[in-house]
């Protein structure tokens, strides 16, 4: 249905059924009103689809673990920054964050203590970061953060903090503690040489391979291009 003209129809399909009503012309009256049901039965279906394909492509879009956005959104946020980038010169950082040595806690405390940890260290991510950055499960224990607006600089000073809060934090599995620590690799976007997405996430991932080389629960950082 062309939504246009099918609304003036409407429209003027509800004026003649007060017509019809101040004529009592209840032959007219009940045509029109057939009109009327059944277009309204016609909206609820699209409406409907609508809904349901919305919510389809969300769920489809976020990790059911940790609530948190899942790599199929990942192009389109990063895919925002790298146009504000090019465009107008807004800075930008990427961080890759991988849990040190994840698996030993699945094997000591079992799968849901793992998995619990998870949950935790989503909330935790999210609960330094601002409005307008990202967090997203990149995989299994690993977590991808943009930060709109920063430099590297202050993209670091965020990092140092969310490192140092979660090596502090005390997860409890049922009444056992568990403590955690993160490595980090971190890329500031280069406009001068404007690398694709995917150059972009592997200078992070390689940041994030020499922080685990150095020790790990630490945090290195690249400009993009260098
Ligand atoms: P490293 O410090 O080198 O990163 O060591 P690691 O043990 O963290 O890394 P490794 O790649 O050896 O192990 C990652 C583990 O993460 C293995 C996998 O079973 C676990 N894992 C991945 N996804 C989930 C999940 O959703 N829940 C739980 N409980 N474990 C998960
Ligand atoms: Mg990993
Ligand atoms: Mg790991």
């Amino acid at each position: 249905m062309n939504t246009c003209s099918g609304s003036n129809k409407i429209h003027s399909t509800a004026h003649s059924v007060y017509d019809a009503l101040a004529k009592e012309d209840y032959h007219s009256l009940l045509l029109d009103y057939i009109f009327l049901v059944r277009h309204s039965q016609h909206i609820n279906f699209e409406l409907n689809q609508l809904v349901t394909q919305k919510d389809l492509i969300h769920a489809s879009e976020t990790d059911s673990l940790t609530g948190l956005p899942n790599r199929k959104r990942l192009k389109k946020i990063l895919q925002k920054l790298k146009y504000y980038a090019d465009g107008y010169d807004m800075p930008f950082c990427i961080a890759m964050i991988d849990l040190d040595y994840f698996k030993k806690i699945n094997d000591t405390h079992g799968h849901l203590a793992g998995d619990m940890v998870l949950e935790q260290t989503a909330s935790i991510l999210q609960s330094h970061l601002r409005k307008s950055d990202s967090v997203i499960r990149y995989g299994g224990e690993e977590f991808l953060l943009s930060l709109n607006g920063a430099t590297l600089r202050e993209g670091l000073n965020l990092l140092e903090k969310l490192r140092t809060a979660i090596s502090e934090h005390i997860f409890f599995y049922k009444d056992t503690p568990i403590r955690l620590s993160v490595s980090i690799g971190t890329v500031q976007y280069d406009t001068a040489s404007c690398p694709s997405l995917q150059e972009l996430i592997a200078q992070a991932d390689k940041a994030l391979y020499e922080a685990k080389e150095q020790g790990r629960n630490r945090v290195v950082a690249y400009r993009s291009g260098s």
